[in-house]
């Protein structure tokens, strides 16, 4: 099947007389004729299901959709994208453990990351994405598990090298994790690429629409956790506290990662969806892909607009020939990259405030990536606190208007674009 196919399609077969649409199971619990039945699933030895807490059959079956579209072998749903960020890194990472992570990711996965985890005893080193070699291979240490990058950073909209980075995890023994929340896997998988986790944050393109948030974790299934047994003891070694199961034995490189997560963390810790959620997020799945090809045909049109017009001084979008993330755009994702642009008005931080005050059709929102055009002006409000010499020293200088270009007709945008930006 083709991607547009799959997100109709994939994830949910109804057999004869079965509804159509993958049915809404809300219940917290399943019942058993025996003790001994429920025992067997509590040891894993056959799959079902006993609580919501650790699976539920609803929110599998658009797991199942959205690991069909990645290529991957299996995948679980996560209550928020920064869930799923967490347990991929915790599934590998612990106290005393390393991790090698891209600079320029989102903002609450750098937090995540640099105040929380930290805390928790887990080491990061911090990458430029387009680092050297030496620098690259300076960041890894002997007690690395992973290394994590975003395919479009966001909000910077860097185009991460998956390729390169993959190499340099192999070469160290361990898996690359990436989000690919922004390009979504209608412009890029990035398992063709060597990457072998990937995590989303549903809210944005894959629910679309504004109403759920949610994440996702897909396994490529190709880690050989085997091969490098002393790096990942939880995966190799009996799991006590699951009745000495050795995940990888038992479900191979194909399972081992999910069931781990599944059976540790989502037992734990329980970040897990509602089922009415994830039937909302598979009704966002089912038009993932004609929406991205508008959102990027949109995002297309308002930034040559925008790098066309006097009254802006500067336009960052990874489809603009000029820009410099292009000639990687192209390899990574031919089809489009996504919908969001950044852009500075002459004038700095007061014609930026005059801008968004004149805005109709695009709305003043912290969100981004789904179907309504929103904008945000983050010296205005979500950094309003600093001055502007330290807006620019985090790279977000005072002038920067964030875009999130919708489905809406696009001259629409653009009209409005125009008479917000006029004198
Ligand atoms: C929003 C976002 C997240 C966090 O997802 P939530 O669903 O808000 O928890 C993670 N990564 C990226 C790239 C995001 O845009």
């Amino acid at each position: 099947m083709k991607q547009e196919t799959k997100c109709i399609q994939a994830g949910y077969e109804p057999k004869n007389g079965e509804p159509r649409m993958i049915p809404i199971i809300q219940s917290t619990t399943f019942k058993y004729d025996t003790s001994e039945d429920m025992g067997k699933l509590f040891d894993l030895e056959v799959s079902g299901y006993f609580y919501t807490r650790l699976q539920n059959p609803t929110n599998d079956m658009v797991a199942a959709k959205i690991c069909a579209l990645e290529g991957g072998t299996a995948a679980m749903l996560t209550s928020s994208g920064q869930a799923a960020t967490f347990y991929a890194i915790f599934n590998l990472a612990g106290a005393g453990d390393h991790v090698v992570a891209s600079s320029t990711i989102y903002g609450g996965s750098f937090n995540l990351f640099n105040v929380t985890m930290r805390r928790m005893g887990i080491e990061f080193t911090f990458v430029d994405p387009d680092c050297s070699d030496e620098e690259l291979e300076a960041a890894f240490r002997p007690n690395t598990k992973a290394v994590f990058g975003e395919t479009i950073a966001n909000p910077a909209l860097i185009v991460f090298d998956i390729e390169r980075f993959a190499k340099a995890a192999h070469a160290h023994g361990v898996p690359l994790i990436i989000d690919n929340t922004f390009a979504t896997p209608i412009n890029c998988q990035p398992f063709k690429w060597g990457a072998d986790i990937v995590t989303h944050s549903t809210t944005k393109y894959m629910d679309g629409h504004d109403a759920t948030v949610g994440g996702c974790i897909v396994d490529s299934g190709n880690f050989d956790w085997a091969a490098h047994a002393d790096k990942f003891p939880g995966l190799t070694t009996p799991d006590e506290s699951y009745h000495g199961i050795t995940y990888v034995e038992r479900f191979g490189k194909e399972g081992a990662f999910i069931t781990k997560a599944t059976a540790q963390l989502m037992r734990d810790l329980g970040a897990i969806p509602s089922p009415m959620n994830a039937y909302l997020l598979n009704l966002g799945l089912e038009s993932l892909a004609v929406r991205m090809q508008r959102h990027c045909e949109n995002a297309q049109k308002c930034a040559e607009f925008l790098e066309a017009s006097d009254k802006v001084a500067w336009v960052n979008f990874p489809g603009l020939p000029g820009n410099k993330y292009y000639e990687r755009a192209q390899k990574y994702m031919p089809n489009g990259t996504c919908g969001v642009i950044s852009f500075g008005i002459k004038g700095g931080r007061p014609a930026a405030e005059k801008f968004m005050k004149k805005l109709q059709v695009a709305i003043i929102a912290t969100h981004v990536a789904d179907a309504h055009t929103c904008v945000l002006h983050p010296a205005s409000s979500t950094h309003r606190q600093m001055t502007d010499e330290e807006l620019a020293a985090a790279g977000v200088p005072a002038d920067l208007v964030r875009l999130s270009v919708g489905i809406e007709n696009v001259d629409d945008i653009i009209d409005d674009l125009r008479q917000a930006l006029a004198d």
